[in-house]
């Protein structure tokens, strides 16, 4: 048995509270004192994981290492802790069912009536300690999907009881993250909504530990005595959730209200050190006070929801610290510059970034915005379909193949320099088989990657079905056009440069998992850097 200890993360009152923030927050000040720790999230929904949902439903699908598809948060995880996460970090109830059938299905349940209780509470419970298991972690973070008196949350919940029941009350925390609405009329904050999940999370026989509560306003002593007293923690355990500009503010602002001191006093442990934030701070300065400031375009078909890009604009924050700059993204539809306006719409701009995308929606649009930038010297990265674009663009534009395309968008096209592998051609399955997780690539000598990565080989995230086609490698590129990264077996084209442009790269993987906020990506710092200088011409 491991001494691992647990803390898990549940919601009341609303949703999109942000719990993986907290628990980001939470175990990024624990880090700090030198414990070992990790989160994993536990989604209610019965997809087997996220990678087959249109980012309109729950945002971007993030990529782990081991190529898991995973729920955003996690990309949180690894941004605030520079830890990999994989696999074991993310738990849907669709994959926790499929395991249960298929093992019903072999009959390993003995003939027994296969339940929820203890069938699929069991098999929650065993994948919530996997990573406990392994001895690494000191604490492990389970952050539960949804808000509780969902039904779809409850084999989640009572498996926290159980498990709380068996590890000892002094290995587990819970805590609960609720709203403290603001009532204008009344001019009060309300706690009554926290005192009703507080009670549903008890009917189910869990007591919080500690409330994490999300208001708009400072809360009082007043009313943190009150909460305390209606629903049974302890006044230190009340800690205030102010909104705040950045989510990098998040673990200092717990960390005044003491939520990690609270946390270990209830494990029974001592911090290894006194906290180290040192970089931490540094950079939220460098944040808070930037010298410059770049406008960066992100033409994609889901920028309504900013949520779909996550990634890409977190790892635009970070690479803006390294130059002391403010990134101010410009979200671009790419469905609205499929009408010759990619003047109007693009001029002004600082660097444009073609993102990553499934299907033909807004494509033409994306080609627009490409074959502006490229003439018009602008800064542009392409990201996995913005790469396969800017290669069709070319193709088109200045090879003369007009009719170049992806099967992915006309299946029937003639000149397919974006295809499907031969191996992938009869696949219809649609969850897990594109080309995911870390591939080596490794970096043409002349590159100017090469020299942004400060290294020849290189590993990055994948997450996609089509790649260039090899057979037009002659007839497309050539001393300006130049193949800058390929994969080490397969040879498939991993990144494209443009020489004669200021700066343009297309990438074939997705540079934006990587980027975190003591290591910000350097393709992604190299971008800003250009746009940056681009600003002062
Ligand atoms: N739709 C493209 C493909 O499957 C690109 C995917 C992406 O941008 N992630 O290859």
């Amino acid at each position: 048995m491991s001494n691992t200890k647990y803390v898990f993360v549940t919601g009341g009152v609303s949703s999109s509270l942000g719990k993986g923030i907290v628990a980001a927050s939470l175990a990024k000040l624990l880090q700090a004192q030198n414990l070992s720790v990790t989160i994993q999230k536990f989604d209610p929904y019965l997809n087997v994981d996220p990678g087959t949902l249109n980012p309109y439903e729950h945002g971007e699908c993030y990529v782990t290492d081991d190529g898991a598809e995973t729920d955003l948060d996690l990309g949180h995880y690894e941004r605030f802790l520079n830890v990999p996460t994989s696999q074991a970090n993310n738990v849907t109830t669709g994959r926790v069912y499929q395991s249960v059938i298929e093992k019903e299905r072999r009959g390993a349940f003995l003939g027994k009536t296969v339940q929820v209780i203890p069938h699929i509470t069991n098999e929650i419970k065993e994948r919530m300690q996997v990573l406990g298991n392994t001895g690494d972690y000191d604490i492990v973070i389970t952050e539960i999907g949804g808000t509780v008196g969902d039904i779809e949350s409850l084999p989640y919940i009572e498996t926290v009881r159980q498990l709380i029941n068996e590890l000892g009350d002094e290995n587990c925390v819970v805590i609960h993250l609720t709203l403290i609405p603001y009532l204008a009329a009344a001019k009060e904050l309300k706690t009554k909504p926290t005192q009703h999940s507080v009670k549903t999370l008890m009917e189910s026989g869990i007591k919080a530990d500690v409330l994490v509560c999300r208001t708009e306003y400072e809360l009082t002593d007043d009313l943190k005595r009150k909460l305390a007293l209606f629903c049974n923690v302890k006044q230190e355990a009340v800690i205030q959730s102010i909104d705040v500009d950045t989510i990098y503010e998040v673990p200092l602002k717990m960390l005044e209200e003491g939520l990690d001191s609270v946390v270990l006093k209830k494990l029974q442990l001592t911090a290894k050190q006194s906290h180290n934030l040192k970089d931490w701070k540094e950079f939220i300065d460098k944040l808070n006070y930037p010298l410059n400031e770049v406008k960066i375009g992100l033409v994609g078909k889901y920028v309504e929801l900013q949520d779909s890009y996550k990634s890409i604009l977190e790892a635009l924050i970070h690479a803006g610290t390294r130059h002391q700059t403010k990134v101010d993204v410009v979200s671009i539809h790419s469905e609205s510059l499929e009408e010759d306006n990619s003047q109007e719409i693009l001029e002004g701009l600082n660097g444009v970034i073609v993102a990553p995308g499934f299907g033909s929606r807004g494509i033409e649009g994306k080609i627009s915005a490409i074959q502006y930038v490229r003439e018009q010297n602008i800064p542009f990265l392409g990201i996995c379909l913005g790469m396969q674009m800017a290669v069709i663009e070319y193709a088109r534009n200045v090879k003369g193949m007009s009719k170049a395309n992806s099967t992915e968008m006309d299946p029937e096209c003639k000149v397919a320099i974006i295809d499907l592998m031969e191996s992938q051609k009869n696949i219809t399955d649609k969850g897990g088989t594109m080309r995911l997780g870390a591939w080596d690539c490794v970096l043409a000598s002349d590159s100017m990657l090469n020299q942004v990565y400060s290294t020849q080989e290189i590993s990055e995230r994948h997450r996609h079905r089509y790649e260039f086609n090899d057979s037009y490698r002659e007839q497309l590129f050539d001393n300006d056009f130049k193949i800058a990264g390929w994969n080490p077996e397969t040879k498939l084209v991993e990144i494209i440069e443009n020489k004669n442009h200021a700066w343009f790269v297309g990438v074939q993987f997705h540079p934006e998992y990587k980027s975190t906020v003591s290591n910000p990506h350097p393709l992604f710092a190299a971008f800003v850097g250009a746009a940056l200088k681009h600003s002062r011409t």
